[in-house]
């Protein structure tokens, strides 16, 4: 039965497949497809982890106590009777034979489908034996992790099995796109769908410019998040349609509508094919004010798509993301000097902008920060404020990045401050941080200095800000969320996170006003920089510098190329001081 559920429109596009769910906790248990010839390997993998569980298990029986109570050994004949139960062994079987997938994924595949059931019984008890099911898989996962005989596919692309026939696999075989679906991925989790098999996903929650939505537009795979209920109301190998434009998932679709996406997905790529022509063209306005085009990134290698779309440098290299995943193990100074000199140096001499190390909030290092974060992440020990906080993790950066700076222009961007105070501890240590590679004879270059505006207390006291900065960069994300008193990771008042507001628009007019009076730069990093939809309304404020995910550079410099910034002046002051600036803005696109 067809029905579809609605979410948040993160990042664009449709996917078509097969949803593959995945519990959090699970993200990063490796997902690649096998060949032909190694699923016999790969069978024997999981019956020889298995049969090692029902040892062990075995082996606990054997040495209870005998005054031990009566629960501990039916708890492990429970376990047992769960690993010999045919339901699971015969559905991993399939997923390998089948699908192709490594024995974790079939493990954990299968253990989605089984989970569902126990959710469904009537009975509590029964339905309560899900939690011993997973301990179960839990430690089968774990002696597969400690297999010597692991494939190394990680990463592998969704590709075909080699030496098999096209005609072999039909349809319902592995040439079939998947579909992520998950409660909740952490940006670090989607950090791993780089080179994953994974063509969409969806989670149930996020909001718009959580950070999970921002790198998933990185990826540059149609997303949805904040969908609430779909890892509860899809099942594991539906197949579905994701609408990223629009924010919607198509459970079993029916042949009509599934035509109806593919038609729509064709065009979406004749579009696209269009707008690259626009790659070469100077980003200038029909009365000719130059506008620089600049791209987000967070790691290294993503300075390839900023090139391939024509940024004329990178306006924010988010470098938190090179200390995630890590299990609490930071980067030292040569491993982020080497990583910054690659940005650098993927960049052919364009000038490339390095955010110190931004975590906290909804970016936490791994697992074991997010259950420790407080209840108000948000408010805490979050970016400048945790670099403060560890002076000497702080000093490491800051050493990598002005070392990195001998390669070629840095610009060193410091995200979330607000206080004076916290601005000359920052500048001191900067100072400090050179003297240090003065005295080890290490080769630093020059760095302009400059500050994000995220929070309003900074924007308001921009011009304190200047006189201790090179430049500015507004980080509309975060300058909505504190503004607004909304929490831009919680799908629940995503309704109202507002980057038309007036009173972010003020926030963000007067910061540019500020910048043109000081002679300063100022650039918008947030993700109002990459919306088509506010080009304009962005340039009629002043704008002349925005950073983005490389993907939208080219329909916002689209807008670029018909826009009039005379016309735009004056309307833009009218926007402003309107009490609905939605709905001017929204009047305007319809009429253009
Ligand atoms: C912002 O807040 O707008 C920003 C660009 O930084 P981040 O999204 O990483 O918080
Ligand atoms: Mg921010």
């Amino acid at each position: 039965m067809t029905f579809s559920i609605h979410g948040l429109a993160v990042a664009r596009g449709i996917a078509m497949g097969r949803a593959v769910l995945v519990a959090s906790s699970r993200v990063d248990v490796a997902h690649y497809f096998i060949t032909p010839e190694e699923i016999e390997r790969e069978l024997e993998r999981v019956a020889h982890a298995r049969e090692c569980v029902i040892d062990e298990i075995q082996k606990l029986q054997h040495s209870l106590p005998k005054d031990s109570p009566p629960e501990l050994a039916a708890l492990l004949d429970v376990h047992m009777m769960l690993l010999q139960d045919e339901m699971l062994a015969s559905g991993i079987n399939t997923w390998v034979k089948e699908r192709f997938y490594n024995a974790e994924w079939a493990l954990i595949s299968q253990l989605e489908v089984v989970a569902r059931q126990f959710d469904e019984m009537d009975d509590s008890y029964l339905r309560e034996r899900k939690g011993d099911l997973e301990q179960v898989v839990e430690r089968i996962l774990r002696h597969l992790k400690g297999d010597p005989n692991v494939l190394h596919h990680k990463g592998q692309k969704n590709s075909k099995p080699q030496g098999l026939q096209q005609d072999l696999l039909g349809e319902d075989q592995m040439d079939v796109p998947l579909i992520l679906v998950a409660h909740d991925l952490s940006p670090a989790d989607l950090l791993q769908f780089k080179e994953s098999v994974f063509t969409g996903f969806i989670t149930d929650v996020g909001g718009k410019t959580s950070h999970t939505a921002i790198v998933a537009k990185s990826l540059d795979i149609p997303a949805v998040v904040g969908s609430r209920t779909a890892s509860q109301l899809i099942r594991q190998d539906d197949w579905i349609i994701i609408d990223g434009d629009v924010g919607v998932v198509i459970v079993d679709p029916s042949p009509i509508i599934s035509d109806e996406y593919r038609f729509k997905q064709r065009q979406a790529q004749v579009a696209r094919e269009r707008l690259t022509r626009l790659r070469h063209r100077p980003a200038s306005t029909l009365d000719e004010e130059r506008v620089e085009l600049l791209a987000n990134i967070e790691m290294p290698e993503d300075t390839k798509s900023a090139i391939g779309v024509g940024a004329v440098g990178i306006g924010l290299f988010r470098s938190e993301f090179l200390f995630m995943g890590r299990d609490g193990q930071l980067p030292d100074e040569e491993e982020q000097y080497k990583a910054y000199c690659a940005a650098v140096d993927g960049m052919n001499g364009l000038p490339v902008t390095i955010r110190t190390v931004d975590v906290g909030a909804d970016k936490s290092l791994d697992r074991a920060m997010k259950d420790e974060a407080h209840l108000n992440p948000a408010l805490g020990l979050r970016a400048i404020r945790w670099s403060l906080a560890d002076p000497n993790m702080f000093l490491t950066q800051l050493r990598a990045i002005l070392r990195s700076a001998s390669m070629g222009k840095v610009n060193l961007l410091i995200p979330m401050l607000a206080h004076a105070k916290e601005i000359e501890q920052t500048l001191a240590l900067i100072q400090t941080a050179k003297h240090q590679l003065d005295a080890t004879g290490h080769v630093y270059g020059p760095v302009k200095v400059g500050a994000m505006i995220e929070i309003p207390a900074a924007a308001i006291s921009a011009k304190m800000f200047l006189k201790y900065f090179d430049f500015l960069s507004i980080g509309t994300n975060d300058l909505i969320q504190y503004t607004l008193a909304i929490d831009r990771a919680d799908e629940q008042v995503a309704h109202l996170y507002d980057p038309l507001h007036p009173a972010v628009l003020r926030l963000v007019a007067d910061t540019i006003s500020a910048c043109d009076e000081a002679g300063k730069s100022v650039s918008v990093c947030g993700e109002m920089a990459g919306d088509p939809l506010l080009t304009r309304l962005l340039l009629g404020l002043g704008l002349r510098s925005f950073s983005m995910h490389p993907t939208q550079i080219l329909s916002v410099k689209q807008e670029i190329l018909r826009a009039d910034t005379q016309q735009l002046r004056v309307w833009a002051q009218q926007v402003l001081n309107s009490s609905d600036p939605s709905e001017m803005v929204e009047l305007y696109n319809q009429a253009k």
